[in-house]
């Protein structure tokens, strides 16, 4: 099988909506996907019918609601095959996960130990670490990337040394879609004694994650980037590393005995989840995993690729347009620039006609850096996308770039 059923649009209510009188061609799944109607229902009947605290109270609407919140970490546990439930922690989504490692983590570090990232990591996987070294006088030490958008192995291992503590890196970039050898970099630094957290926002629903096989210490993504709720998010942490780390907040549901002056804190993961959890949101993205699992992951990569495999066929046709991220490793998504018209207009323009794709920076100004421009058009892919999807964005944007040839 290549391609997934047309069918699976259906499920997803939002594609019934015309978008300035056309239909929504939506191709900014990098940014968040669209939800399909079990993740809407989920929602909907918790807030109903459901409704309720959790870890707090013994009536029946509240051991419900714990039950299902509960089974939502066992869903994520398995989904990612993590050994340990306790090693699953919720969150608000990849950047509150980011943070939370380098608040707690790097509470553990001193003045010279050095930290790992790529230049073209998204803000949130470069601010925290730069507040970090900030604070705490820790040296930041940049990966390069070469002109395809992929790390430089060898520079990578030529700064891995002793006083490595962390290296943190995408696992698939979210500018240009290249995807890194992110197991081969975790076993290197493993070597030279670093832990190695992994932002996996946009590989969590396009490729198959086992944190096990990966050796993964920490690892990050967003439920909404997969077909889940805005507001819940998880850090994978391995046992013995999250043990060691000491909460960030402090606040109900992570304490085990508090007095006036003292308190001991509940075990991992609950330790870190001070405060009412994002109950309903937890429970509905239990169900954006079923459905990941249901349609398969696997299925879902090879689906995607072939679509980026025809997008950048086409699109390398257009003279003038070059694309940035040309490895041969990426994920569902492609950036472009076309000669002599701002990215902008190109998104304004794309609009009018239905379609939605991302124009600018992508939270990772860095990488513009890199490239030595100011931004791209960013078109990337979820599983509802199809072949028509492809063929209908090629014949839009020939369009709107012959109209502004034009102008
Ligand atoms: N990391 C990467 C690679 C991303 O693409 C994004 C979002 O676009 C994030 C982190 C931040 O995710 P969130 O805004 O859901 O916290």
């Amino acid at each position: 099988m290549t391609f997934l059923s047309k069918k699976l649009k259906r499920k997803f209510p939002i594609f019934s909506k015309k978008i300035n009188g056309h239909p929504l061609l939506y191709l900014d799944s990098a940014a968040t996907t669209q939800k399909p109607k079990n993740v809407i229902d989920t929602l909907t009947r918790f807030y109903l019918h459901e409704y309720g605290t959790v870890h707090r109270a013994i009536y029946s609407l509240s051991l419900e609601a714990t039950e299902k919140y509960d089974a939502a970490r066992e869903a994520v546990r398995d989904f990612i095959h993590a050994k340990h439930v306790e090693e699953i922690v919720f969150t608000r989504g990849t950047t509150d996960s980011i943070n939370l490692v380098a608040l707690s983590f790097g509470k553990r570090l001193e003045p010279g130990d050095e930290i790992l990232v790529s230049e073209a990591e998204h803000h949130s996987n470069l601010v925290p670490w730069q507040m970090l070294a900030k604070e705490r006088g820790i040296k930041l030490i940049f990966i390069p990337i070469n002109d395809k958008g992929e790390i430089v192995l060898d520079e990578y291992k030529r700064r891995l040394t002793p006083q490595t503590k962390l290296v943190s890196i995408a696992h698939i970039f979210n500018t240009t879609g290249v995807v890194n050898p992110v197991k081969e970099m975790i076993q290197l630094a493993h070597e030279v004694g670093a832990k190695v957290m992994i932002d996996g926002a946009q590989a969590i629903a396009h490729t198959p994650v086992d944190v096990q096989d990966l050796h993964a210490d920490f690892y990050a993504f967003s439920g909404h980037k997969a077909y889940g709720p805005t507001g819940v998010g998880v850090l994978y942490g391995e046992r013995e590393i999250l043990k060691q780390l000491t909460p960030i907040q402090g606040g109900g549901d992570m304490v085990e005995r508090a007095t006036l002056e003292e308190t001991t804190y509940r075990q991992i993961p609950l330790c870190f989840e001070a405060g009412t959890p994002m109950i309903a949101e937890v429970i509905a993205f239990k169900e954006a995993i079923a459905f990941l699992k249901e349609v398969g992951i696997q299925n879902i990569q090879r689906h995607e690729q072939k679509l980026l495999e025809m997008m950048t066929v086409e699109l390398q046709k257009i003279p003038g347009l070059k694309i940035y991220g040309t490895s041969p490793n990426k994920g569902a998504i492609i950036s472009f620039l076309q000669e002599g018209i701002h990215h902008l207009d190109i998104g304004t323009l794309l609009d009018l006609k239905g379609v939605a794709v991302r124009s600018g920076q992508h939270c990772s100004h860095p990488s513009m850096d890199r490239f030595g421009i100011e931004g791209t058009v960013r078109v990337s892919f979820g599983l509802y996308n199809t072949v028509e999807d492809v063929k209908r964005f090629v014949a839009l944007l020939l369009e709107t770039i012959s109209y502004l040839q034009r102008k």
